[in-house]
């Protein structure tokens, strides 16, 4: 290993010379009490800027090991020792030191989410943060005394304040932590009290705008409050009693007028797979790990997908128990997302008839006169939604203003009110009571099959002319793979682009080693999650990155199967 004086001394030969001189720094060096690695240098200033990894050992960090006693805290406190970076970073900006990314300090952001992820890790031995730099130059002229003031005094402030435990609030991290455990509290306690989704009283659901996804401020916003039916109380670790509403396994309409708070109901209800930072106001919303946003689609590619239980019977004989298309209509697309979901594992849906296709939702009495069962491909939800529960275990959200023919089928029904929740379920029994709605049932008795798929790992090819593997995320909802871009685009449930990444790099890893003709897609992928969890996010790349976040199975098989080269056997 390297000593500073070392790195001192090559900044001082190569300042003024070509950028290329900066290759010189890349190695190992050991400040004391903490070890530099320069990990990869940037060709030029404008290139994506250089990989810095500090590790600090325990006994220089001094973190209190309760901080970290398990998976969820641990999480929870890289996460904010991230944040925390972060925010002191924040004040080196490209271009401060020189041409292009010149100066620049940055650790990959955090959302409102906290998720596992690279930036910061906390171990029993070591605390480590991946960070990059943007190393100065004029032109392309290496400014050495620039760089010496980002190795001796900003990086060293940065570790220092960032990463060793005296310097840090240590109630503020406690906060942190503990809020996060009791959100994960809750979630692992939902299934054994047969709930799928559970919303705090006091919880602030609304986000301060559609690119914003900090909280709505002001003296409009309303507080959630449960209906007193619907109301369960979880005794958490830290916060101790927590009151809310829980949402009931099965079939749980959520009606009301226009602009009363049901998108906003579902929107936070769907982000609940996550764990959220204290003052979110999310941070107990907590969702079933395995619900799953459903919507339309319509343009989307769809590989040999049963999705007979909704669509038979197509135009020109077209089988729709292995059905494949470039171009899905609004209903099909809709009923392939089903069928992944399960395929793929998902125990909850969540439906906003905002982003549905109408008859894949409906087909009411007087059209089922109008156009016979033998005309109409598609089984609506509604005569599915049942079954749904009952043959599989699946339980369903549904945001539905327009249509009260659901009342029929509905468990639980919750009237958003001036952004209040009602429970409304007797009154909508009743007048589902008075009246029949007319129309006849289409269902049939079972749900029917949910047909596993088993990709070939050649179809998820990556290479890209001479590249054997080209993968990267373009943004929150796009990969570039290979000569293909996968669109996710309405796949909600990404909060980070640090997923995406991690995404399209899991993508790789599954068709290099878990995937091989005769494995099902949620073979692969529960091999993949077991990878992850126990030798972590490092195996998805060749060198230790700080910017993967870690994904949900759900989104990477998303992801897969909207990859128009897929093909499976
Ligand atoms: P709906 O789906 O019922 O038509 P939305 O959920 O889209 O209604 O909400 C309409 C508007 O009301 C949104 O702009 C949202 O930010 C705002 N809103 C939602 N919930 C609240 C709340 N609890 N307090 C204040 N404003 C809210
Ligand atoms: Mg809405």
């Amino acid at each position: 290993m390297k000593t500073p004086d070392t790195l001192r001394a090559v900044l001082a030969r190569i300042d003024g010379r070509g950028y290329k001189a900066y290759e010189d720094i890349r190695g190992e060096y050991d400040f004391g009490s903490y070890r530099l690695t320069v990990d990869y240098v940037q060709p030029d200033p404008f290139a994506p800027p250089s990989q810095i990894i500090a590790r600090l050992s325990q006994a220089e960090a001094g973190f209190p090991p309760g901080l970290f006693s398990n998976a969820v805290r641990r999480t929870a406190l890289e996460d904010f020792l991230a944040r925390r970076f972060h925010e002191l970073s924040g004040r080196s900006r490209p271009g401060s030191r020189g041409t292009g990314r010149s100066g620049l300090i940055s650790i990959d952001g955090p959302p409102q989410e906290v998720i596992r992820r690279t930036a910061v890790l906390v171990g029993e031995a070591a605390v480590e943060a991946r960070f990059v730099v943007g190393l100065p130059a004029r032109g392309r002229t290496v400014l050495g005394r620039q760089a010496a003031a980002i190795f001796f005094d900003e990086i060293p402030y940065l570790v220092e304040k960032a990463l060793v435990w005296r310097h840090l609030d240590a109630a503020a991290a406690a906060r942190h932590v503990d809020a996060v455990e009791d959100a994960a509290f809750i979630r692992d306690g939902l299934r054994e009290r047969r709930l799928v989704a559970f919303v705090a009283d006091g919880a602030i659901l609304p986000r301060a705008s559609g690119v914003d996804d900090r909280p709505l401020a002001g003296r409009d916003v309303v507080a959630f409050r449960s209906p007193d039916a619907l109301r369960v109380e979880f005794r958490t670790p830290h916060r101790g009693a927590v009151t809310g509403m829980g949402v009931p396994e099965g079939v749980t309409l959520v009606v009301g007028g226009g602009y009363h708070g049901k998108s906003t109901l579902l929107n936070a209800v769907e982000k609940g797979v996550y764990d959220h930072l204290p003052g979110d106001g999310r941070e107990l919303v907590v969702t079933d790990p395995l619900a799953v946003k459903i919507r339309a689609e319509d343009g989307r590619f769809v590989e040999k997908v049963d999705i007979s239980p909704f669509i038979t019977n197509l135009p020109f004989g077209r089988d729709t128990r292995s059905f494949s298309t470039a171009d899905a209509s609004g209903s099909t697309s809709q009923a392939a997302n089903i069928m992944e979901a399960l395929e793929a594992g998902a125990r909850l849906l969540l439906i906003d008839e905002d982003t549905s296709a109408t008859n894949f939702m409906i087909r009411d009495a007087r059209m089922q006169r109008l156009v016979s069962k033998d005309r109409e491909p598609i089984t609506p939800f509604i005569d599915k939604v049942r079954q749904l529960h009952r043959d599989l275990g699946v339980s369903t959200i549904l945001v539905m203003g327009g249509a009260g023919d659901y009342f029929e089928v509905a468990d639980t029904v919750i009237m958003m009110d001036e952004y209040l929740p009602k429970d409304v379920t007797a009154e909508a029994r009743r007048i589902a009571a008075e009246g029949g709605t007319g129309r006849a049932f289409e269902g049939g008795e079972r749900f029917g099959a949910v047909r596993p798929r088993r990709p070939l790992p050649e179809s998820l090819d990556a290479s890209r002319g001479r590249r054997e593997a080209s993968v990267a995320a373009k943004g929150l909802h796009a990969i570039a793979f290979g000569r293909s871009t996968i669109d996710l685009s309405f796949v909600e449930q990404l909060v980070d682009i640090s997923q995406t990444r991690a995404v399209g790099d899991i993508i790789l890893h599954a068709a290099r080693r878990c995937l091989d003709g005769s494995r099902t897609l949620a073979e692969a992928l529960a091999l993949v999650e077991r990878d992850l969890r126990e030798k972590g996010m490092d195996i998805l790349s060749p060198y230790r990155r700080g910017d993967y976040a870690m994904p949900r199975m759900l989104e990477v098989a998303a992801a897969i199967n909207r990859l128009r080269t897929l093909r499976c056997a």
